[in-house]
């Protein structure tokens, strides 16, 4: 089973990549914003909280998140190729869950794919992003907050994967294809 972090900041191209790796290796795909973004457009209790975090530039509490991922996972069921985690972990906490979560199910992470962009493309991106997407937090001010989240919250994780052994390290800026051409000899180095 082929399980697939994709990390890096907002704007770094992890939905984009990801669009490519499940068209190649037929992985699941599990996007914790997706999931958020839906429950927003539902009207449930979720969405509502979450909405308020969201257009913040802050992180949805753990163990929301946790709860969620947990139950998107089960719900894929047991007769799939792998998955590939988008937007998930982003602390500590959530990837020590996801740890335990996939070690019940008898599996592990195989591999954490890192897109490392510098900050002024970042915020280029989402900028441009937010003409197309329709998305209330791709805004220069929401995402300036949403960057700093990234570097108090989340970019102490690319230590933790680092120690684990299970950090690629793909530099995000280039063409969508030759980016794409590193992160494959990552994926198949471990599969
Ligand atoms: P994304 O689509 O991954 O950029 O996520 C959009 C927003 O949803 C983030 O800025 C967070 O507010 C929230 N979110 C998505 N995934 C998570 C997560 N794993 N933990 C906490 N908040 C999250």
């Amino acid at each position: 089973m082929l399980n697939i972090v994709i990390f890096g900041a907002p704007g770094s191209g992890k939905g984009t990549q990801s669009d490519k790796i499940i068209a190649e290796y037929g992985v699941e795909h599990i996007s914790t914003g997706d999931v958020l973004r839906a429950e927003i457009k539902a009207g449930t209790e979720l969405g509502k909280t979450a909405a308020s975090f969201i257009n913040d530039g802050k992180l949805v509490p753990d163990s929301l998140i946790i709860d969620i991922l947990a139950s998107v996972l089960d719900a894929k069921g047991k007769d799939i190729k792998g998955v590939i985690f988008d937007g998930f972990p982003r602390t500590i906490a959530q990837a020590e869950a996801l740890n335990s979560m996939l070690a019940e199910r008898g599996q592990a992470v195989s591999t954490v794919i890192g897109l490392e962009v510098d900050d002024e493309e970042l915020i280029k991106r989402i900028i441009a992003r937010g003409k197309t997407s329709g998305r209330a937090d791709d805004n220069e001010e929401t995402a300036k907050k949403r960057l700093n989240t990234y570097y108090s919250q989340t970019l102490p994780l690319k230590d933790f994967y680092i120690n684990e052994g299970k950090y690629a390290k793909i530099q995000g800026v280039g063409s969508i294809d030759d980016i794409y051409a590193e992160i494959k000899k990552a994926i198949d180095a471990v599969k």
